[in-house]
């Protein structure tokens, strides 16, 4: 757990959430389904003016389904019954918001002969809209919808008719979300929780509060915590993402620890210099690729105490433009520290081949935070480059890291492209299952095509990848090959 001393901003309890339901009602038409939706009185108390789906709170002794069958009648004068509720998902109302509820959403197909008459008090309205339509009209700014609802119809849309819908809710809700909110380009965006920048905000703001901004810039130092700050270099790119990310470790009392200073851009070297009040301690280098430690020498010159260079030291398989050699190998399990004000801030080193042969991931010990420089990145696939990357080395280093996790609690990754991860142990889990996948997409092309060539297996087993992507993904295909091979899993 991240110590609470070092959070950035005063936490609050959230409001207490209270049970609702609502209801999707369905039905076909020959140009696909359409929902039932209605507008929201513009003195409610929540989502003024917002078009829902009808419902409302869960009353005392009630059940969410008798809720919604009582709310759809009261509202829209529909009889609908229970047992034509299907549970579609569960929606909790943002950390941040003043009043908050915890709602199961329901789908049914609408009974014959009836229709929707609004009640005119807090429902206006009544309207019939294809999802993708009613989604479109928001576009276009005429139909105010909130994000929850918004969120369901483009899963909604997905389906082509009453039945597909109905038939893929299983019982338990098809997903639960708290979404979380972020500042971009200064206006308030929301996430789900498998969206990019949900495990940021968690760990910035775990209260939920509306404090922290998304947008990438070069130019700007971002805290994360009192104690990590993240300054990304000017060097985004197809390989880089939004660019490098390196990151300060310490506070004014104990000094800093630099983690991947870069490449060498002089300025973005001295940003980081100057974020640190010229008081770095340490210079930590994750691996020795031309984006990550390059900087490190000049940085270190610009420190009046020269700092040491700590990592590890290439290997001759590395190639030219990676070569590399620390001040000091920083052994797997070592730990560093800077400490100061009776404060300390510990680096674990955990030796992680398989992206590249010199790579290593650090722990932050007392806020239980994993850096994990390019073994794991947010919104990219790491690439695995023979003979420095090795596959099999990569799975088993993802292996380890999930121990680290499971060990020590970790449930946030710093990554050295892209924003803070959440759910550490179950984000490393979709990484081995989606690498063991595509082994398995490449194993399927080598046996369709024996006597193949690289050209020919990656066209089958990255089909899913643009073909402008293809020479890169033939480095990973290699490194798959030289797997398969090695552990004779052709058979
Ligand atoms: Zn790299």
């Amino acid at each position: 757990m991240v110590r609470a001393t070092q959070l950035l901003h005063p936490q609050r309890e959230p409001v207490a959430t209270r049970p609702a339901a609502t209801v999707l009602l369905l039905r076909d038409t020959p140009q696909g389904f359409e929902v039932l939706m209605t507008r929201r009185s513009e003195k409610a108390s929540f989502a003024p003016g917002a078009f829902v789906f009808p419902g409302g709170v869960v009353d005392a002794g009630e059940t969410p389904p008798q809720a919604a069958v009582r709310e759809t009648l009261e509202e829209l004068s529909l009889r609908i019954t229970q047992d034509s509720l299907h549970v579609l998902a569960r929606w909790i109302t943002d950390r941040d918001l003043p009043r908050r509820f915890d709602v199961t959403f329901f789908v049914a197909r609408m009974p014959e002969g009836q229709e929707p008459v609004a009640d005119e008090a807090e429902q206006f309205e009544p309207v019939w809209v294809r999802p993708a339509d009613a989604l479109a009209r928001h576009e276009a700014g005429s139909f105010f919808m909130i994000f929850p609802t918004i969120r369901t119809l483009q899963r909604l849309a997905k389906y082509a008719n009453v039945q597909e819908v109905l038939a893929a809710c299983p019982g338990e809700p098809l997903w639960t979300s708290c979404p979380r909110a972020g500042l971009v380009g200064g206006a308030d965006t929301r996430y789900m929780e498998h969206e990019m920048p949900f495990g940021e905000l968690a760990l910035v703001s775990p209260d939920g509060q509306l404090v922290h901004h998304l947008d990438w810039r070069a130019d700007q130092a971002v805290p994360l915590l009192k104690n990590v700050t993240r300054i990304t270099a000017p060097n985004p790119g197809v390989m880089t993402g939004p660019g490098t990310n390196s990151y300060l470790v310490g506070d004014p009392n104990t000094g800093y620890v630099a983690i991947d200073p870069g490449p060498n851009d002089p300025a973005h070297i001295e940003r980081l210099w100057r974020t640190a009040g010229g008081d770095i301690r340490l210079i930590l280098c994750t691996h020795s690729h031309a984006d990550h430690s390059p900087g490190a020498r000049p940085l270190q010159q610009l420190c009046a105490t020269k700092p040491p260079v700590l990592g590890l030291a290439s290997k001759p398989t590395a190639r030219p433009a990676s070569e590399f050699t620390p001040d000091r190998e920083i052994a797997d399990g070592e730990e560093v520290f800077v400490e100061g004000g009776g404060v300390r801030h510990t680096l674990r080193a955990v030796h992680t081949p398989g992206h590249a042969a010199n790579h290593t991931c650090f722990v932050l010990v007392e806020d239980a935070l994993l850096f994990s420089g390019d073994h794991i990145l947010n919104g990219s696939t790491t690439v695995v480059d023979p003979p420095d990357g090795d596959m099999s080395a990569y799975i088993e280093s993802l292996d380890k890291l999930r121990r680290a996790c499971d060990e020590r609690g970790i449930e946030f990754i710093l990554p050295a492209h892209g924003y803070v991860l959440g759910f550490a142990p179950l984000a490393i889990a979709h990484l081995k299952s989606h690498r063991l996948a595509r082994e398995a997409k490449v194993i399927a092309a080598m046996r369709a095509k024996p006597a193949g060539s690289m050209d020919d297996w990656v066209q089958i087993a990255y089909d899913d990848v643009p073909p402008r992507m293809w020479p890169v993904a033939q480095r990973s295909l290699l490194a798959h090959v030289q797997r398969i091979e090695a552990l004779g899993l052709l058979g």
